[in-house]
């Protein structure tokens, strides 16, 4: 028995919005024409003149288990992530325990085959505890399942762990993802170095404690040949660095998250930590740089470092407070009605920053509406406009700086592997 999803509309290579239709057999897509005749066996599924889009990909998110459960789940992680529309994320290793050995990599991926609603790729540490002292063991963790290697949450502080870390991932083929942080140069801040830090007397992360890391890492990369790369770049700096290297041919790609593309930092009112993450939010300048970089190709996609925390924690103020906002549920509309509504980038653009860019930055298979492809699809609904409600949010963490924020463009149906994980309505 096949499925078919009817009455759709799905982008072609030319940006325009074309009629589709699309049959399922298993977990393959096998058949994309404008109008597909069901069988009478085939189950029917009509979404409505909806936009069809490959599955979304997120390649930065903290699903918090294990240590961490209060906070998020893979179960509850992974929903969050189907109801957003993606059907692959990518966990950072910052949990309690890091997966930095074989045998935690194998009992993650035993978790995670147990209690995912979507293809979770776990990256394994670079170093052990992410401590940033003693290599892990790539060749190891590589065997078990790892996705890449990165020490998320923290930047790899010397210089010489990060180059041994290079080599080994490039003869090994794989990735070096870094958080760029020189510990050297962040002088204890909550917020960005500008403006807002200095109106409320408050320490402030300098642009450089970023961007020196980056500067590093891409010499680093060219000597050691490895594919590196940059985490959440906020910067335009960074930005500058990163479009340099690709000019000198370096490898190297980068991501950018939807709320630097949609926030600086005098957008924070009264200091409320539900604005707080890491990097933090920059200025105007930053963020017009950002945009460009993504419009150019130095920025490679968008992932969302999805970062739950606790009402209590964040109610600790913008000092005390943990860094990291939740951002699965919220990502599409709002990139939808603020970059595409507004004429900033096309609706084509935002799809590939979420699809097919990550995927060509890691050889991923995912990403792609086409025959013989997997069937990870996602139905969105670009009509319907409502507010973002954090109490409607299936993630446990209800940590959103955009709450009120008016959107369109929200999932209605998410499928991974053939199968209808989430649907709006269907509960929650
Ligand atoms: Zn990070």
């Amino acid at each position: 028995m096949a499925v078919i999803l009817k009455n759709a509309r799905s982008l072609n290579e030319e940006g325009e919005l074309v009629a589709t239709e699309v049959k399922l057999v298993g977990d393959v897509i096998t058949e994309i024409a404008s109008r597909i005749d069901a069988g009478e066996e085939d189950e029917q599924v009509d979404v409505g003149g909806q936009l069809l889009a490959p599955g979304l990909i997120d390649l930065h998110v903290h699903l918090r288990e294990p240590g961490g459960e209060h906070k998020e789940t893979i179960a509850s992680g992974s929903l969050a992530a189907a109801k957003g529309g993606f059907t692959t994320i990518a966990a950072m290793p910052n949990t309690r325990p890091v997966p930095d050995t074989k045998e935690q990599m194998e009992w993650l991926q035993e978790r995670i085959r147990q209690t995912a609603y979507v293809n979770v790729l776990p990256y394994a540490s670079i170093t052990i505890r992410q401590l940033g002292k003693e290599r892990t063991d790539f060749a190891a963790l590589k065997a078990s399942g790892a996705f890449a290697f990165t020490d998320d949450g923290v930047g790899v502080q010397n210089a010489r762990m990060m180059y041994e870390a290079m080599k080994e991932a490039a003869a090994l083929d794989m990735a070096i993802v870094a958080h760029c942080e020189e510990e050297t140069l962040t002088y204890k801040g909550c917020v960005h170095d500008g403006e807002l830090a200095r109106k409320y007397e408050l320490s402030g992360i300098p642009s450089i404690a970023e961007s020196v890391h980056i500067a590093r890492d891409v010499l680093l990369a060219e000597a050691a040949g490895c594919h590196y790369h940059v985490c959440h770049i906020s910067t335009k700096e960074s930005v500058r660095v990163v479009r340099e290297a690709k000019r000198a041919g370096i490898r190297v790609t980068a991501e950018v998250t939807p709320h630097h593309l949609l926030l600086c930092d005098e957008d924070i009112p009264e200091l409320d930590a539900n604005f707080k993450m890491n990097p933090p939010l920059r200025s105007k300048e930053d963020r017009a740089a950002l945009i460009e970089g993504l419009l150019d190709g130095t920025i490679d996609f968008i992932a969302t470092d999805h970062a739950p925390h606790t009402e209590e924690e964040k109610r600790e103020g913008m000092e005390l407070a943990p860094f990291g906002i939740v951002g699965l549920e919220t990502a599409f509309p709002l990139l939808y009605t603020n970059l595409v509504e507004t004429h900033i980038c096309t609706l084509k653009q935002l799809i590939d920053w979420l699809t097919k860019k990550p995927a060509e930055a890691f050889g991923l298979r995912q990403g792609k509406l086409a025959v013989g492809a997997k069937a990870d699809l996602t139905v969105i609904d670009l009509q319907t406009e409502h507010p973002i409600d954090p109490d409607t949010f299936v993630s446990k963490g209800k940590n959103t700086p955009f709450a009120g924020w008016i959107c369109k463009g929200w999932p209605t149906m998410t499928f991974v592997n053939g199968k209808l994980v989430w649907q709006k309505g269907r509960e929650e």
